[in-house]
């Protein structure tokens, strides 16, 4: 991407999240449409989706917009501003958008470290006696990650309660893209602006490269890929 059309974005201010997502590369879900190829992923494993959500969220522009959307979505749900008091997100990639979210509901913000592959409570913030934590994250395909960030969390600050509805802790995200959204997470209620189920195979078991679709690395074809949206 060129300077000027990396402006050009910066000067975007409205659109679905999809196409927010869209406009600067940063997702492509397959149609089926005809001669439409399919991704290689870099584990060389074949799916029916691409997500880089680190293209869309260096544009802080469409990170505002996207955390306003999500704030919006929360509201939805009968959660308001006033129910929360800080917001807590993963390292790294959640932490520019996390910080965004919490800048909107005028609430603290923190995030958890990336240590070992793990997420830790680094020690870094100090947060108050029964402060309401919303959880924030960019890209959830398991809980995994959200269960640790939690965990990690409350083993150090057991003065704070995470937000709950339906008796289950809130995770908002930009995007969910489980293999399976019909499958209820026991844990967690899971708000997205685009829940969507990605689909991953072994190469030798991909049901699209026996439909006759091309298998192809998603960032050197790119053209190819969103030629058929
Ligand atoms: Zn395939």
């Amino acid at each position: 991407m060129n300077i000027e059309r990396a402006r050009k974005i910066l000067s975007t201010e409205t659109g679905s999240p999809e196409e927010l997502m869209q406009t600067p590369d940063a997702l492509w879900i397959y149609a089926g449409k005809n001669g439409e190829p399919h991704a290689v992923l870099t584990s060389g494993k074949h799916s029916d989706g691409y997500i880089n959500t680190n293209a869309v969220l260096k544009f802080t522009n469409l990170c505002e917009i996207l955390a306003g959307q999500l704030i919006a979505a929360l509201g939805q749900r009968g959660i308001i501003m006033k129910q929360i008091d800080a917001v807590v997100s993963s390292s790294f990639a959640a932490i520019t958008f996390g910080q965004e979210v919490a800048r909107q509901l005028k609430t603290l913000f923190v995030f958890t470290e990336k240590v070992g592959g793990e997420q830790k409570w680094g020690g870094r913030f100090e947060l108050p006696a029964g402060a309401k934590i919303l959880q924030v994250e960019e890209l959830i395909t398991t809980t995994h990650t959200t269960r640790k960030v939690k965990k990690a969390v409350l083993d150090s600050n057991p003065q704070v309660e995470f937000l709950g509805i339906n008796g289950k802790t809130v995770v908002v995200t930009i995007v969910y893209r489980p293999e399976d959204l019909s499958k209820e997470d026991p844990e967690f209620e899971v708000i997205a602006l685009i829940p969507k189920e990605i689909h991953i195979w072994d190469p030798d078991k991909c049901p699209l490269c026996k439909k006759d679709s091309p298998a192809l690395k998603p960032k050197p074809n790119w053209q190819r890929f969103i030629e058929h949206r």
